[in-house]
């Protein structure tokens, strides 16, 4: 484009230089003409007042003729003189016209005829027509070939006046082509300066639309990982759910929903953890309330898609709202809800839902990941038949308790409890009978004791409670309360009421007399074992070290 500018700028310069120069030549040519014709003029001029001269000599010399008055041979003789001297003239102006010069000097030969004529006229008062005559024909032929050149030359003004006109007009008509064209590369230039920085615009508004998208996907990106991450750090499903909640609030700013989780008999399905209160949605509902569990999918309800409600709200549903399965591992543990206030948080919902449904999923693997984790947590510390703590539990919750006791320098008691002749239950109502009895004194066992008791199932019918900061005194009145309310129970088992159930309880202190955990077992076991050789249903405390 610039190139292309320089040249139509060099080309106007050029064009210009030009057209001045011809305008130049052209004027410089039409007042050479000017001139010349002028020129023509003063030698007609000249011709015309010679010619008059003569005129007045012959008219002179014909009065001189009739009056012999002398004065008229003067007069002849004075515009002789200037005829003499308009030769002169003549022989100026036409020096460079070597035609005109010729008859000029035939002129000159002519009047000096007529001068002497007059002069011998003197005597003889003749007219000397003869050479008059004469010098008028020179004349009239130097008159005949000026008024030729005057005509050529005012044809030749006026066709260098055409010609001057006609360059004029062209080069006019060529400048204003040029500047035409020059305007058009400018328009053009300006057009596409204009359409360039529309594009521009719009690449612009483009970049700035990509920037902002990036920007929001990274802060989603950054949303989901965090959520992953405090995901991880949950240990129960309660911490899972509430999690999970905070973060589809900030994915989805001005929401409300709640997370429901299926409960163990899967008959029904509770809210778990809520945001923002939704409003309308029941807690407690069959599983088949909900649209989104049946169909197993997520499953939005909005005015324009779908507008078949879920039955599971306690008044007007919402106009929109989504449901969407909380699945892992094949299993489905509940449902996340989500409702929106207006139509733009629905949208902007709409838009967000693929991370939305990546945030339940992750939700749904550490809800299941976690109540596994606690299912198989409790088969490995609890016993099966009893949902006491087990043995090996047991062992561990003592070492505890005993550097806790070691810590606080409190008491620690344990009671090792054995169901007296526990064996008969068997042999007499059967194994099952048995069975329902340890259950029965388990459960007798867990409402007897404080919330930070531990209570174990030692192994058969012997069991172990823990009994932290207490002490022997306490312990024994625990004991003994334990030993009362065991009395107590009326056990049924296949309609029949069993016989009365008792239990034998050894007590053990620490940090005396026992001094360590497995001190304090064997010491409960001796107690435990004094009271059966006692007369059983009865609370012996041990005494002494097992070691001292
Ligand atoms: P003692 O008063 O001396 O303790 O007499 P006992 O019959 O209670 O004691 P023994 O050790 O002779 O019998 C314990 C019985 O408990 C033997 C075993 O078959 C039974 N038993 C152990 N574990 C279970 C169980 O899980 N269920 C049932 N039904 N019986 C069990
Ligand atoms: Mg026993
Ligand atoms: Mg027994």
């Amino acid at each position: 484009m610039i190139p292309l500018l320089l040249l139509s700028a060099i080309g106007a310069f050029v064009f210009t230089v030009g057209g001045g120069l011809i305008v130049y030549s052209n004027t410089r040519h039409l007042i050479e003409i000017r001139n010349w014709l002028d020129h023509s003029q003063t030698v007609l001029s000249t011709l015309q007042l010679e010619s008059q001269r003569l005129d007045r000599i012959s008219s002179s010399m014909q009065l001189f003729q009739a009056t012999g008055d002398i004065n008229y041979l003067r007069a002849s003789e004075s515009s002789l003189a200037a005829a003499q001297s308009g030769v002169s003239t003549l022989q100026n102006l036409l020096q460079d016209n070597a035609s005109q010069r010729r008859h000029v000097d035939e002129l000159e030969t002519s009047i000096d005829d007529l001068a002497r004529a007059v002069e011998t006229a003197r005597q003889s008062r003749a007219v000397p027509d003869r050479q008059l005559q004469a010098s008028h024909n020179v004349l009239d032929v130097i008159q005949q070939e000026e008024r030729g050149l005057l005509t050529q030359r005012s044809n030749e003004s006026q066709d260098s006046s055409v010609r001057s006109l006609l360059a004029g007009a062209g080069y006019l008509g060529l400048l204003l082509l040029v500047l035409v064209v020059l305007f058009g590369f400018l328009i053009r230039d300006a057009l596409r300066r204009r359409s360039f920085e529309k594009q521009l615009s719009v690449a612009n508004d483009n970049l700035e639309a990509t920037i902002e998208a990036l920007e929001r996907r990274g802060a989603e990106a950054a949303l989901l990982k965090t959520t992953r991450d405090e995901l991880h750090l949950c240990v129960t499903s309660a911490e899972a759910q509430a999690c999970t909640c905070r973060h589809l609030q900030a994915l989805v700013p001005g929401s409300s929903g709640a997370t429901l989780i299926i409960n163990n008999s899967r008959s029904m399905l509770e809210i778990a953890a809520t945001w923002n209160s939704p409003a309308s949605l029941a807690d407690g509902f069959a599983p088949d309330a909900c649209c989104g569990l049946r169909a197993g999918h997520l499953r939005w309800r909005s005015p324009g898609h779908s507008a078949i409600n879920c039955s599971h709200f306690t008044g007007e549903p919402p106009e929109n709202y989504v449901c969407i399965p909380l699945t892992a591992q094949g299993e489905t543990l509940g449902f996340v809800y989500l409702t929106f206030p207006t139509q733009e948080i629905a949208d902007l919902a709409r838009g967000r839902i693929l991370q939305v449904n990546e945030m339940v999923e992750l939700a749904a693997m550490t809800i299941a990941s976690l109540n596994l984790r606690a299912k198989l947590e409790n088969q490995s510390i609890r016993d099966g038949l009893t949902r006491l703590f087990n043995r090996h539990f047991m062992a561990i919750a003592l070492e505890r308790e005993v550097h806790r006791a070691l810590r606080s320098t409190t008491p620690l008691a344990i009671l090792m409890i054995d169901v007296d002749h526990f064996k008969a239950f068997n042999d007499t109502f059967g194994h099952e009978a048995g069975d329902t009895v340890l259950r029965e004194v388990a459960e007798c066992f867990r409402q007897s004791v404080r919330s930070e008791d531990v209570v174990c199932r030692y192994g058969g019918e012997e069991f172990i409670i823990i009994l932290p900061e207490t002490n022997e005194e306490t312990a024994i009145e625990r004991a003994e309360l334990i030993r009362e309310a065991v009395g107590k129970l009326r056990v049924r088992s296949k309609g029949e009421t069993l016989r009365q159930i008792s239990v034998s309880i050894g007590v053990a202190m620490y940090p005396a007399p026992a001094h360590d955990a497995t001190d304090l077992v064997r010491l409960a076991d001796r107690a435990l074992y004094d009271a059966k050789h006692a007369g059983r249903d009865r609370v012996h405390v041990a005494r002494e070290s097992v070691s001292a």
